[in-house]
C-alpha cells in the first residue's frame, strides 16, 4: 500500500495544509494478541474498548490504522482522520464516523489523488487548490 501526502494552499488567503491518505506510520496492520501486548495508547479509549469486544467474538481479529481525507458534504472542508479498521476474515467490523467542526454533519471519505479544489477552511472560499509541485509518497512497512 502507497501512501500519499497532498499540499493544498488557498489562493485567497494563502493559508496551506497537508493532507495525508494511506496506511498509517505508527499501525502496521497486527493481531489482538499482538495489539493488546504493544503500545495499545495509540488510539482512543472508546476505540480500545471496541477493539477488546470484538476480540472476544473474533478469533481472527485483525487491527490497522489508515490516514483518510474526510471532506463535508455542506462546508466542503477537508478534514485529515485516522481510520481504525477492524477486520476479520474480510468482514469489515468497524465504520469510523467523524463529523464536521463546523455545522457537525457527518463526512464523507473523498481521494485526495483527484481532488483538486476544496473549500478554504480558514476563509470559506472555494479557493483551496491542491499543489501539484508537492505530490510526496511513501510505502508503508511491511507487516
Ligand atoms: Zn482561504
Ligand atoms: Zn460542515
Amino acid at each position: 500500500m502507497t501512501g500519499y501526502v497532498k499540499y493544498y494552499e488557498c489562493s485567497s488567503c494563502h493559508y496551506g495544509e497537508q493532507f495525508v491518505q494511506g496506511p498509517g506510520f505508527l499501525v502496521r496492520p497486527q493481531s489482538f494478541p499482538e495489539y493488546i501486548s504493544g503500545n495499545h495508547r495509540l488510539f482512543h479509549y472508546k476505540i480500545h474498548e471496541k477493539i477488546i469486544n470484538l476480540a472476544n467474538r473474533y478469533q481472527s481479529l485483525l487491527i490497522s490504522a489508515t490516514y483518510q481525507v474526510y471532506k463535508c458534504p455542506s462546508c466542503g472542508i477537508l478534514f485529515n482522520k485516522s481510520k481504525v479498521n477492524m477486520v476479520s476474515d474480510d468482514k469489515i467490523l468497524h465504520v469510523n464516523e467523524f463529523k464536521c467542526s463546523r455545522c457537525r454533519r457527518r463526512l464523507k471519505p473523498t481521494n485526495i489523488n483527484r481532488l483538486r479544489r476544496a473549500v478554504c477552511p480558514v476563509c470559506l472560499k472555494p479557493s483551496f487548490l491542491r499543489q501539484k509541485e508537492s505530490d510526496l509518497l511513501w510505502s508503508s512497512v511491511k507487516a
